[in-house]
């Protein structure tokens, strides 16, 4: 199915309609779960009809309640991560080779983990960038982490943010100035003190709904020195190391 995209300068926006019925998928889904059924009951969400009734994404959040990572029904182990899956950050969008799949090329992007990365590092040569995968699961690419990359590749550093179902929910640009926000795949809110919440409009076999990522981060939705209106997560962080596993 073709998705309807709104698009706005260099950036491409997901509609308020498309993100809205995306949503509305992912509260039937978790109206079948038995983690969710008291929280959507609490906020009147758990008929077909209240689901019909909802007019904004942004008005039904704060009507559920926020969602300890601890309390998590089990979920699916590994996802499997392919170049669809990542936004090709460079133009003319040059070929993308998974660290795990190296075969004594040249990769003209590397793409992996930061602990896949890092064990490449001084073994092979990078033709163009890198992209570090970083995720809920994963955590974030810290300072210290690009340094050694840098050091260890000399090409640029691009981080992109997968959600547990593997989809891209943000992803670093070419001005390197925070993450831009993949709008139609998932819902990124600023809590208290800065905490992200993440909600997830694609998983529909494990729903996500207001998850604390343990994250920290500003959402800043001023234009891009890349030219895009997409909304960013400026100085994303890990905040509370206890919610990692
Ligand atoms: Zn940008």
């Amino acid at each position: 199915m073709r998705i309807p995209l709104l698009v706005r300068g260099r950036g491409i926006h997901a509609s308020s309609a498309d993100r809205l019925l995306r949503f509305r998928k992912v509260l039937k889904s978790a109206q079948r779960t038995t983690f969710y059924r008291h929280s959507l009951s609490h906020a009147g969400l758990d008929t077909s009809q209240s689901l019909r009734e909802l007019q904004s994404v942004e008005e039904t959040l704060p009507r559920l309640p926020v969602c300890e990572p601890g309390s998590l029904p089990p979920q699916r182990r590994t996802c499997r991560v392919s170049a669809s899956n990542l936004h090709n950050p460079l133009p003319g969008r040059p070929a993308i080779t998974f660290a795990t799949h190296v075969n004594g090329e040249r990769p003209e992007i590397l793409a992996g983990s930061f602990s896949a990365l890092i064990l490449l590092a001084g073994t092979i040569q990078v033709e163009r960038a890198l992209i570090v995968i970083t995720g809920v699961r994963e955590g974030v690419l810290t300072s210290d982490n690009r340094d050694l990359l840098w050091s260890g590749f000399g090409v640029p550093v691009f981080e992109e943010h997968l959600g547990l179902d593997g989809q891209l929910i943000a992803h670093e640009c070419e001005a390197h100035e925070g993450l831009h926000l993949v709008e139609q795949n998932a819902i990124w809110e600023e809590h208290a003190q800065g905490d992200l919440l993440l909600t997830s409009l694609t998983d529909l076999e494990h729903p996500t709904l207001r998850l604390r990522t343990g994250f920290s981060g500003q959402i800043h939705t001023g234009e891009c020195e890349c030219g895009s209106t997409q909304p960013r997560i400026l100085d994303l962080r890990l905040r509370d190391p206890s919610l990692r596993r």
